[in-house]
């Protein structure tokens, strides 16, 4: 869980203010309830900033922020209950699960810790049981309270966070990178787990991740980012059998399929341009085959399409490409 009162959290909020600005901008979508959208894109992109925004950890500088229906655009300023009161219907999941699980503490104490937090009037007997429920939920057993991080692999460790992000069920999940530090084979068991514990307790996520086969495998919708901005937004099928954007086709040129998830990777074209300073117009025009003036003076908005689809590309408007 994450408690802003923390004073190293303010000064990751402090430095950001200045970060976001230049990281994320005119980034607009939803998420339904119960859906898995996946953002998408080379290192770089903004897809962790807008994963931070989320949750809170850093602040927006402008724009909204609506969650259920509440304006929680002053996540990252609040404190206290009024922090807590939405804190707790949300999680993250990081990439590198070590670095997320204190060494020092046994299993069964990390597990427990928001339950502490959120839930300080649950007993410790009934909090014993209830960790004891979440390691067999995710596929560990009671008993495994009694050890420390290091005794897990990296796999199971992830299955360790992922216990402790479901202890005072959550309803949306924020999912940053959650197998790329895990081994292939390892990585599939992980997304299935993630896939079967959102039917049994309908929960949403917002899964971020640079590898095709994963979204893929993982997601309703995807949204396409490249410099700060949304590309393409589409439902995953129509994504992977119809891209619009040049740089959507890009990504998906050379997906590898499940069983190589990991082993393969998307090589495109041409470097990423630096986010503090992205080209003018469309961001993408340096390595775009299709670039006229216009695309390097005007930048391109998401338009919706009749397919589902949402593109923001200049040619795509103009019916130059497909
Ligand atoms: Fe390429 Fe122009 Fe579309 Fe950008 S707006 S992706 S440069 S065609
Ligand atoms: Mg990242």
């Amino acid at each position: 869980y994450f408690d802003v009162s923390k004073p190293w959290l303010n000064r990751v909020i402090e430095r950001s203010e200045k970060l976001t600005l230049k990281a994320v901008d005119g980034v607009g979508f939803s998420i339904r309830r119960g859906e898995t959208l996946s953002l998408v894109g080379e290192s770089g992109c903004g897809k962790s900033t807008v994963a931070r925004l989320v949750v809170g950890l850093y602040g927006l500088t402008r724009g909204k922020l609506v969650f259920d229906g509440e304006d929680i655009s002053d996540l990252a300023g609040r404190t206290g209950r009024q922090a807590a009161s939405v804190r707790k219907r949300f999680q993250m999941i990081f990439q590198d699960p070590y670095a997320s699980l204190n060494p020092l503490w046994r299993v069964g104490t990390i597990i427990g810790e928001p339950l502490r937090f959120f839930r300080p009037e649950m007993s410790s007997t009934d909090r014993r049981r209830r960790v004891g429920e979440l390691l067999e939920q995710v596929g560990l057993s009671a008993p495994d309270a009694n050890r420390y991080p290091h005794e897990f692999s990296g796999g199971q460790r992830q299955r360790i966070s992922i216990a402790r992000a479901l202890a005072n069920e959550p309803e949306f999940m924020i999912c940053d990178e959650p197998t790329s530090a895990l081994d292939v084979s390892v990585q599939a068991q992980i997304l299935n787990l993630m896939r079967d514990l959102q039917d049994e307790y309908g929960l949403t996520y917002l899964f971020i991740s640079h590898d095709m086969a994963v979204v893929k495998h993982m997601s309703d919708r995807i949204a396409v980012m490249y410099l700060g901005r949304i590309a393409e937004i589409a439902p995953a099928d129509q994504l992977f059998e119809n891209p619009h954007h040049p740089y959507s086709k890009m990504l998906l040129a050379a997906v590898p399929s499940l069983e190589g998830v990991g082993k393969e990777r998307t090589v495109i074209q041409g470097e990423v341009p630096n986010p503090v300073h992205p080209p003018t117009g469309c961001a993408f025009h340096p390595r775009c085959p299709h670039a006229n003036e216009r695309c390097k003076a005007e930048v391109p908005r998401l338009i919706a399409r009749s397919d589902g689809s949402e593109v923001a590309c200049h040619g795509v408007e103009e019916g130059r490409l497909p």
